[in-house]
Parts: structure tokens; sequence; C-alpha cells
């Protein structure tokens, strides 16, 4: 019902038909109505401890329940160990909270700095640039990267900070391949070497977040040799988790100096916060003072900083901590197969349980609540029409005891729900 609504609400802002003022007072209404209906709202969830076992609570009112937690991208589990925690109340301590400006204006310090060294280090780049988000250095880059006259072409499964991105820019043309098609990129590109009077920028996702797809980089890369192109490559759901040390698959496939700009986020592997983009110092220099998003806004804090470099020492010092990581999802992906889910390409700890039916969506999720299974539906303008889906995200602070559960509960949902 919410969904639905919410759906419709989005669609209806979206086309411009309908004033903003008249869609948030239905929108408020319909909110109001729900809880007084004691109607189940996922977007009302509050999730306390961020960890894979922890309790949450609805508006609904009702006491908080513990449940197993399958919707965060904490892939390491990085949030609760003692050498983070330590460093950055280590950090609080010593620098303070918030950092105040921007990047530009001073806002980083020695930690921001280490970070953009490692970084650089790790992926044999000139430069890193840090931003606030991963969002923000996805949007602020790309923005500022394309020109009226370029060509933009990106995975139809793009995540919203690079349609945003390419949306605030000047570019006037950009279009998507279909989903990890390297045929169909072929002939988009094909296009655009007759057509465009600009650059060809391309933009894919080495890991995508809603179908746990891994993207074909080598035969991306590969194109390179025929057309004349700039590859920026999104890695918010693979550094840290694949390649020697975590350093992403565009390393793992040995192709960082193919790519032009490998951007990632430090919100998830590396349980804090904050983006990057690596990329050689001409595009640096250009973006310090062309991405609005680096320029005037102020860098993420301190403590963030602090976590990210303990994180990134954990990671690189304790290949274990990966590879822990790698065994629960393929364990948890195996039973899952074998109970006859259909699991589609996806690879990654992004697993998507697709249930193509809304109501049975909903329903599903809200049983799953209730026996202290959390995780939240999927479905469209998020995903296309009729593929909505429950993903669970393996970390690794989760337990064998928490997959088996949840594995033999979808079990049984899928025989009540005839799903299969
Ligand atoms: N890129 C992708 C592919 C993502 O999935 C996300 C987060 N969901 C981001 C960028 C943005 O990262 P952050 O939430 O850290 O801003």
């Amino acid at each position: 019902y919410s969904y639905t609504t919410g759906t419709l609400m989005m669609n209806l802002k979206r086309s411009g038909l309908v004033d903003v003022d008249i869609l948030a007072e239905q929108m408020d209404g319909l909110r109001h109505k729900q809880i007084e209906a004691g109607i189940f709202s996922f977007d009302t969830f509050t999730c306390n401890g961020s960890d894979a076992l922890t309790t949450v609570a609805t508006e609904l009112g009702e006491a908080s329940r513990e449940c197993s937690v399958w919707s965060t991208n904490l892939y390491l589990g990085l949030n609760r160990h003692p050498k983070v925690i330590e460093s950055v109340v280590d950090a609080v301590r010593h620098f303070g909270t918030g950092c105040g400006t921007s990047a530009v204006s001073g806002g980083m310090n020695i930690l921001h700095r280490k970070i953009e060294n490692k970084i650089s280090e790790w992926l044999g780049k000139e430069a890193t640039m840090l931003f606030p988000t991963g969002y923000t250095a996805n949007m602020g880059t790309l923005a500022a990267l394309c020109a009226k006259d370029d060509h933009i072409i990106i995975d139809d499964e793009s995540h919203a900070s690079i349609r945003d991105g390419i949306k605030l820019s000047s570019a006037r043309k950009w279009i998507s391949f279909a989903h990890n098609s390297v045929e169909d990129l072929k002939s988009k590109l094909e296009l655009a070497r007759e057509n465009c009077r600009g650059k060809v920028v391309v933009v894919v996702e080495s890991a995508y977040s809603m179908s746990g797809d891994i993207c074909p980089l080598a035969d991306i890369v590969k194109l390179k040799e025929s057309f004349d192109f700039l590859l920026f490559v999104d890695e918010a759901h693979s550094f840290g988790i694949y390649g020697d040390g975590g350093r992403g698959l565009c390393y793992h496939e040995g192709v960082t100096d193919k790519v032009d700009f490998i951007t990632s986020t430090f919100s998830k592997a590396t349980a804090s916060l904050g983006g990057f983009v690596a990329m050689s110092r001409r595009y640096s220099s250009y973006f310090q003072w062309s991405a609005n998003a680096y320029a005037f806004q102020a860098c993420f804090t301190p403590s963030d900083a602090a976590a990210v470099l303990a994180s990134l020492e954990i990671i690189e010092t304790n290949p274990e901590v990966i590879s822990v990581l790698h065994q629960k999802k393929d364990y948890m992906r195996g039973r899952l197969k074998k109970s006859g889910f259909d699991l589609r390409n996806s690879e990654t700890p992004i697993i998507p349980i697709y249930i193509n039916d809304t109501k049975k969506l909903l329903n599903i999720c809200f049983e799953l609540y209730k026996r202290g299974i959390f995780s939240v539906p999927v479905s469209y303008p998020m995903v296309p029409e009729n593929d909505g889906r429950i993903r669970f995200i393996v970390n690794a602070r989760h337990t064998y005891e928490q997959i088996d559960d949840t594995v033999d509960t979808l079990a049984q949902l899928a025989k009540k729900y005839d799903l299969f």
C-alpha cells in the first residue's frame, strides 16, 4: 500500500504535472492514516546498533524486536572492530568533531591526506580526491566532466548518483546500454563515433547494487582498443572486498591503468562515510575548482577519516577479513540455490530474492520481520516493473546460524506464497 502510493507520488513528481505542495500534503495524510491503521511501513524502521544482529523498531509503537539485519552494506563488519572504534575515539580527542569547511578552504587534516595517498598508491593513480560521500564523488565529478557536446553512455542499472551527476552537467546527450551487455555498449559506441562532436564517456559499476552482478570490466576495457572513450568505474560494491588487499575489481582485473576514473565510497566495506575519485593529476587539478561538490561542501569529519584509515589497514594486513565474508556469501548462495531460489547472475555478497508480485513481496518482508529477519523490499521504480526483490546482503559478522535460519524461513515462505 505505502510502496505503491510512494511510487505513484514519485512518478507524479518526476512528471512535473502535479504541484509538489499538493503531493506533500497527500503523502503526509496517507502516512498518518497508515500509522493509525497499524499498517506496516518499510520507511519507518529504526535499526539500532547497525549490526548484523540488532534491534529493529517500527513507528507502529510496538516494542522493537531483535533481528538479523540483511539490508546494510557493512560488508566486513568493521563498524564493530575494536581498532576502528579506538582510532575514531582517538581522532575525536585529538582533532575534535567537524572539519568546518571544504577541502579547498583547509577542511582536510593529515588523516584525509593519508587516505588520498593510500588510495593513489593502491590503485597506481597520480591523484585521489575525497568527497563527503560516495554519492557526491560520482555526482560532483560527472557534473564537471561531461560537457555540452559529449556523449555519455551508462549501464541501464546505473546508480542515482551517476544519473544525477550527468543531469547536472551540461551534456545534452546521454543514453544507456542494456545491463552488462558489451555487445550493446559496442553498438552505442559505434553510434557515438558517427555523431559525437565532443568526447565519449562510458560509466559502469564494477558490481551492481540491486542485482549483485559483476561488470565484464576486462571486455569493456578491451573496447578501448577500437573506440576512443573515457572510462569511469564506480567500485562502491567491490572496493575493500575484491582484489588483492581489497583494492577492488579494476585492480583484480589488472585494468586500473586503462580506467580513467575509479570511484568508491567509504560507507560500505570501510564502515565510515565519504567517497573518493582516483585519476590522473590533469583531471584532479581541473575538478578541484570545477566540481562544486568538492569546492563548496565540507569534508567528512576527522573521525570518519580515522575509521577509513583503520579499516584500510585491517583489510590490507588481514586477508582473512575478506575471505570470511566470501565464505559466508558462498555458503548462503549455495543453500539458497539448493532450496530452489533463482539468484540469476548475482555473484557478490548482494543476494536478491526475486518476487515479481508486489503484494507477495511486501507480505513476505513483513512475515520475515515478524520472525526476526530484517530486509527491505525493492520495487519499481528502483528496479524495473514486475522485477521486485528482497536483497540479502551478507556481511562478515553474520553467523552461520543466522544464515541457516534466514534460508530456512525463506524456503518456508516460498512454499506458503507459491513462489516456485
Ligand atoms: N554508488 C553506488 C553504486 C552505490 O550503491 C552507492 C550507495 N548505495 C553510492 C554510490 C553512494 O555511496 P554513499 O551512500 O556512500 O554516498
